[in-house]
């Protein structure tokens, strides 16, 4: 097996070149939506709002009956009727006449604007209006919001609350959607115990399969996890062929490095996978192996939690965006100010854990060791520090990815 070496970008390319898009599409019920990536584009059906209508509550007049009024001269106008949001107008207003609104309500042909209650006397009958109005100021168009057969969303958009509530403003039910994509994880290492049983000496809870498979909800898939398989290569591949029948992509954690019981390069030989890279030369976590079995990805990443979780968000997440359907496939990421320092020079590049507050990013004081995860927790984002980097001093400029 040829071991190819790679950045991380040409690594990411040769992932997203293998990743399949999603097969099929289904009907969401909107109510279940949330998170989901469209499988086609949405249009509006109907113009919102269906009607032109007030946005407060007043009186719908025609702008030229009010042409001189203020506070000294208000312009008295018969009230000829009331209409509630959810009326519909008795009739056309006429000549000197205005109609009592509430805020939704829709206004009566003849109305070019609304006048504010509290710019009158509160008139049941006759109205006095102490301010004049322009045309269609305080007025509302039929469409304004969003005029029927407009884009509402993209095919390939991953569906958030603002976009289930246009939706539901059209009048929609359900939404077609991609399937989840349903992501297999396994956790290696005889020092692994499974959480809720007693811990004996020398060995630790495994979390990387449960960070793992919490990320993979939050982007909107499901995980399937097996966990705390020995390092013993012979199991390992037998427990991975399970798990690769029923997913498109796998990732392992640990023993994917150099030392004596790290076995991943091994099983990746027992089935006859190809290696596509080994190693991308960032840290923590650049010693990650991919292997491409059939038109199925694994990617074997670092046991080390939080290198786990960096290389995890580097490789997994285009690749899980691709099989999502989604069409932006790259971490998002923006410039920040870096807040406090960073003295270690970098000779490789560097994911470090910050917080990022507007434009700015502060790096975790505490806790930025690899063996440290907890401090995570305090964390939003991964700092990107390119390889060569020089200390790095407060108010520096980086590249931020955001988690
Ligand atoms: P490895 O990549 O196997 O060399 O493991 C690196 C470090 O991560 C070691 O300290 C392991 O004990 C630890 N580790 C490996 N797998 C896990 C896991 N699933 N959960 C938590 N820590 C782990
Ligand atoms: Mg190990």
């Amino acid at each position: 097996m040829a071991k190819a070496a790679c950045n991380l970008e040409r690594g990411i390319d040769l992932l997203l070149a293998l990743a399949r898009p999603p097969a099929s599409v289904e009907m969401a019920p909107l109510s279940e939506a949330l998170g989901r990536v469209l499988a086609e584009d949405c249009f509006a059906g109907i113009d919102q709002p269906p009607f032109d209508r007030s946005p407060l509550d007043g009186y719908a007049l025609f702008h030229g009956d009010v042409a001189a009024s203020d506070k000294e001269n208000p312009a008295v106008l018969t009230v000829s009727q009331h209409i509630y949001a959810g009326d519909t107008p008795a009739g056309p207003l006429a000549p000197g006449e205005a109609a009592r609104v509430t805020t939704g309500a829709p206004l009566p042909p003849g109305a070019t604007c609304v006048a504010r209650q509290e710019n009158t006397d509160y008139g049941e009958e006759q109205v006095k209006v102490y301010v004049s109005l322009k045309k269609h100021q305080n007025y509302v168009f039929r469409g304004e919001d969003l005029p029927a057969g407009r884009l509402v969303a993209a095919k390939g958009v991953r569906l958030r609350s603002a976009h289930i509530g246009t939706l539901a403003g059209q009048g929609f039910t359900q939404a077609a959607v991609y399937p989840r994509p349903q992501v297999g994880l396994l956790s290696t290492g005889s020092e692994l115990a499974p959480a809720g049983e007693p811990l004996p000496p020398g060995m630790i809870y495994d979390s990387n399969s449960y960070t793992l498979a919490a990320r993979v909800r939050e982007w909107g898939g499901q995980a399937q996890a097996e966990r705390g398989i020995a390092d013993d290569p012979a199991k390992i591949a037998a427990a991975l062929e399970a798990i690769l029948a029923e997913r498109d992509l796998v990732a392992t954690t640990g023993g994917v490095s150099v030392g004596a019981h790290d076995y991943m390069p091994r099983v990746g030989e027992i089935l006859g996978a190809e290696v596509l890279f080994h190693g991308l030369g960032y840290k923590p976590g650049g010693v990650a192996l991919a292997l491409r079995r059939g038109d199925k990805l694994i990617l074997c990443l670092s046991g080390n939690p939080f290198a786990a979780l960096v290389s995890f968000e580097l490789l997994a997440g285009p690749v899980f965006r691709k099989m999502a359907g989604q069409t932006e496939l790259l971490t998002p990421r923006v410039r920040a100010s870096l807040r406090g320092d960073f003295p270690k020079a970098s000779a490789s590049r560097r994911f470090l854990r910050a917080k990022l507050v507007g434009g700015e990013v502060f790096t975790e004081r505490d806790g930025h060791g690899s063996g440290s995860f907890s401090s995570l927790t305090r964390c939003d984002c991964l700092i990107d520090i390119p390889a060569g980097s020089p200390p790095m001093s407060d108010g520096a400029a980086v590249d931020v990815i955001l988690l």
